[in-house]
């Protein structure tokens, strides 16, 4: 079974949920499970896949964890240039 990232939006699980409708029977789409769209923007994908591992690789790739924040650069301690400080 295709491992489902968590959310990128809430970090809660996600799962698939069959879609009727359309011109297949059944499609697919993966949403969190957070369960109120309105706490959570993955509440439900707004693309549907004809195979459920296409939805899953498609979550998977936008579920993708944002680029880490650049920590504050850590202070440059230079020691004095005494070089200069007495010519
Ligand atoms: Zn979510």
């Amino acid at each position: 079974m295709d491992l489902i990232k968590p959310c990128p939006f809430c970090g809660c699980s996600a799962s698939v949920e069959e879609v009727e409708g359309g011109a297949d029977p059944v499609r697919f789409s993966v949403g969190c499970d957070n369960g109120d769209e309105a706490d959570c923007m993955g509440y439900q994908s707004l693309t549907t896949f004809a195979r459920r591992s296409d939805a899953i690789s498609a979550w998977n790739k936008r579920a993708e964890p944002p680029l880490p924040v650049e920590p504050p650069g850590h202070p440059v301690i230079r020691a004095p240039d005494t070089r200069k400080s007495f010519p």
